[in-house]
């Protein structure tokens, strides 16, 4: 499908998205965070609202503190990965603001101050508990169609449904609630604006529909490890992101688990439930 890219962006300078909101690009590039994490400024009524501070990285988090010029009135988190909230805490002492993340906000490098709920608002901007890629993870939408996506939807990559902490038929179901807004931009917490975002949304959940289907085809007639189904599907195309492949594998396997698709043995090896094969049989 059609990912989006971008140049690499300057650092440590606002850019414009969208009137009223701004993106400051933080330095954490990698395979899994494209050109670095977007921290977002957004203009409310009364002030500017952070959302995803992202590393603790110090000149990235004093030019986010100098770009809301005095008028700072929150922190947002969208979801508890580092790449997100690891600079939350030294950004709220500069700002002297709450961080506020959803009220099952979990993560090892950030603590939240206020809870937030599906519907709660703040300012304009509405909460969205969109569970899947994270089982904390928020979206916010502003009135006129703009939803901030987190990792949810980007526009550069399809995401990742780590095992255990995602969940597979929450991530569809959310793509699909999302998709079925019709909203007019996705601002994603990596990469470019997404303008028009249902049709590509349509092709993410196709994606794993089709991810599905090969996992199913893959497990008849043989029995597999997530490891081998990932050599197999992929062929040998995901040497950088094996491991996110990997837990991807493994949450669709979970998935089928629960929807009485497939089971797996103590062995760690998966069969389909309508398999009449049975003897354990490697699968490459
Ligand atoms: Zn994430």
């Amino acid at each position: 499908m059609a990912f989006l890219v971008e140049p690499i962006p300057p650092r440590e300078i606002p850019l414009p998205v969208i009137a009223g909101i701004r993106r400051i690009v933080a330095p954490n590039p990698g395979p899994m965070t494209y050109h670095g994490t977007n921290t977002y400024l957004i203009d409310v009524p009364d002030g500017v609202v952070v959302l995803d501070p992202g590393p603790a990285d110090a000149p990235h988090l004093r030019a986010v503190a100098k770009a809301t010029n005095g008028r700072a009135k929150a922190i947002l988190l969208s979801h508890g990965h580092a790449d997100h909230c690891a600079g939350a805490s030294v950004l709220a002492d500069m700002l002297g603001t709450p961080v506020l993340g959803h009220e099952s906000f979990t993560s090892r490098v950030a603590a939240i101050t206020g809870q937030l709920r599906h519907g709660d608002r703040i300012g304009e901007l509405t909460c969205l508990h969109t569970p899947g890629h994270a089982i904390d993870h928020l979206c916010f939408a502003l009135p006129g169609g703009i939803v901030f996506t987190g990792d949810h939807v980007m526009s550069w990559s399809s995401s990742v449904v780590p095992f255990p902490s995602g969940d597979m038929r929450a991530y569809i179901a959310n793509l699909a609630m999302l998709r079925d807004r019709g909203d007019r931009w996705h601002l994603s917490g990596h990469g470019p604006a997404l303008p028009s975002p249902s049709a590509f949304i349509d092709q993410l959940i196709g994606r794993r529909l089709k991810r599905e289907a090969g996992i199913l085809n893959a497990l008849e007639p043989t029995t597999c490890t997530p490891e081998e189904l990932v050599h197999r599907l992929y062929e040998g195309r995901v040497s950088p992101v094996f491991r996110a492949a990997v837990h991807n594998v493994r949450s669709h396997l979970e998935k089928l688990r629960a929807d009485g698709r497939v089971v797996s043995t103590e062995d760690g090896r998966w069969h389909r439930v309508d398999s009449r094969v049975t003897q354990k049989v490697g699968c490459l």
